[in-house]
């Protein structure tokens, strides 16, 4: 509840502010020298939202997160405050009896789990796979993409084939379009649950793909399993099945000779920025944010603008 949460922000010495004029770029601007994390009022930004981003906030200071140093490093404070959040939302005393009891009736959903605890789809997904593999018996891969198939987000320890770029990098890499993440944009079940069989070099995945349309571009979140683990889930007796031949085959990366024929020279796309030029940049404080406007908007409110 709301009184637990600013009980633990009391905990950890802030208190929590709403306010309409947080900058863009940021979920959160936290003020240390005066103790005070500032989140999104109620207009733009929901209750659960406001909840998971305070937690998060929280546990970059619980867990004595110094500034990151390089991507990689911001990307696993990220993970790191991620977890914090759902291990607080979501505890482990109440979600694995919760989880073991849709197993033994073959209706495992992530969806469920969001509705019981009141979270995101993407905070269940996380927490769902942080308790699966110990609690639950089975690997589990988590994605997170956007509309052109971009992952922004991956977890997995079931051997599903992501594709990596030559340092090893998953985020900033495009997805496979035969895959879920991907194929639940057209999908008759956008708006609820796109569930499909992936054949894939490494063998054969179940996976539930959840579209969230809150937020332009929208953004997918899969959750998915072994050939052999969907028989847990509800959406196990899917008919739809794709097989995706990526890195090395023909499904994604080869253009056919009439396109080429008909668009070289002709086509001009214009690139949106995406994680993966985050990927390949230098990183000052916080990649992505303009920290002229995070300082100006601290100022202002410690001046006593909208108070
Ligand atoms: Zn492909």
């Amino acid at each position: 509840s709301k009184g637990d949460l600013n009980a633990l922000a009391a905990h950890f010495g802030f208190t929590v502010t709403r306010t309409p004029d947080i900058p863009a770029s940021v979920r959160s601007v936290t003020d240390t020298r005066n103790g005070k994390i500032y989140v999104h009022g109620r207009d733009s930004f929901d209750a659960k939202q406001a909840r998971s981003v305070i937690l998060q906030t929280l546990g970059h200071f619980a867990l004595e997160h110094a500034d990151p140093k390089d991507f990689g490093e911001f990307l696993r404070q990220r993970v790191e405050a991620n977890y914090f959040a759902g291990a607080v939302l979501v505890p482990e005393s109440s979600a694995v009896p919760f989880l073991l009891d849709a197993k033994s009736d073959r209706n495992l959903s992530v969806e469920d789990l969001k509705d019981r605890f009141f979270v995101s789809y993407e905070m269940a997904g996380h927490r769902f796979t942080n308790l699966a593999t110990q609690h639950l018996g089975f690997g589990t891969h988590f994605l997170r993409s956007d509309d052109q198939g971009i992952i922004w987000k991956a977890y997995s320890n079931n051997g599903v084939p992501f594709p990596k770029n030559s340092a090893g990098a998953i985020e900033g890499q495009r997805l496979c379009r035969e895959w879920g993440t991907r194929q639940a944009f057209t999908s008759d079940a956008r708006f609820t649950i796109h569930y499909q069989y992936t054949d894939t070099s490494e063998g054969t995945f179940w996976c539930a793909t959840f579209v969230e349309t809150a937020q332009e571009p929208a953004h997918a979140i899969t959750v998915g399993v072994r050939f052999e683990d969907a028989r847990w889930f509800r959406g196990w007796n899917t008919e739809r099945h794709s097989v995706s031949k990526c890195p090395d085959g023909a499904c994604c990366r080869f253009v056919s000779e009439e396109a080429a024929e008909r668009w070289n020279g002709y086509a001009w796309p214009s690139v949106r920025p995406n994680s993966h030029v985050l990927a390949a940049m230098p990183v000052e404080t916080v990649p992505g944010v303009d920290m002229v406007e995070i300082y100006e908007f601290l100022t202002r409110r410690e001046n006593g603008a909208f108070d």
